[in-house]
């Protein structure tokens, strides 16, 4: 099976803007953001379809989810995040967390800004190491 974009950022072989990881999950920032602050959950094991994924890490993705959605909401000041499954470009089961505005989650994708998207990590990693 070929390695996905998501196996070599979980094997430290590419950057990511890393949010948290432990054992079964990791959740950094999209690079490519429909709105700052969207962020992956990523389950440590590279399944593409969501009915496969063993249910210790499909758990683990939406429990972190839960913890992760309120840091940025803090973090950034908005104030709701949508969840979503799509799966249409890397075939590797992850959660997309969306912060919404204005009652629309999706917007104009403009490539992200590394630092911009460095200093966002930075600030939803210090929300979550305080809980
Ligand atoms: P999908 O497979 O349709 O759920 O979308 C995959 C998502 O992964 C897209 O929103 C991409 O912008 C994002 N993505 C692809 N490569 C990377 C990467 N190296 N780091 C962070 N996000 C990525």
């Amino acid at each position: 099976m070929t390695e996905s974009i998501f196996t070599k950022i979980i094997r430290k072989q590419i950057p990511c803007h890393l949010l948290y990881e432990d054992d079964l999950v990791i959740a950094f920032l999209d690079i490519n953001p429909v709105r700052l602050g969207h962020s992956l959950i990523v389950p440590k094991i590279q399944v593409d379809y969501f009915v496969d994924v063993p249910v210790n890490y499909y758990q683990a993705a939406f429990s972190l989810a839960q913890k992760l959605a309120p840091a940025i909401q803090k973090a950034l000041g908005t104030t709701r995040i949508g969840l979503s499954v799509v799966g249409t470009e890397v075939p590797h089961f992850h959660l997309h967390l969306i912060p919404i505005e204005q009652d629309r989650i999706e917007g104009i994708r403009t490539f992200g800004n590394a630092a911009v998207l460095a200093r966002q990590a930075e600030l939803i990693r210090s929300v979550l190491n305080q809980a």
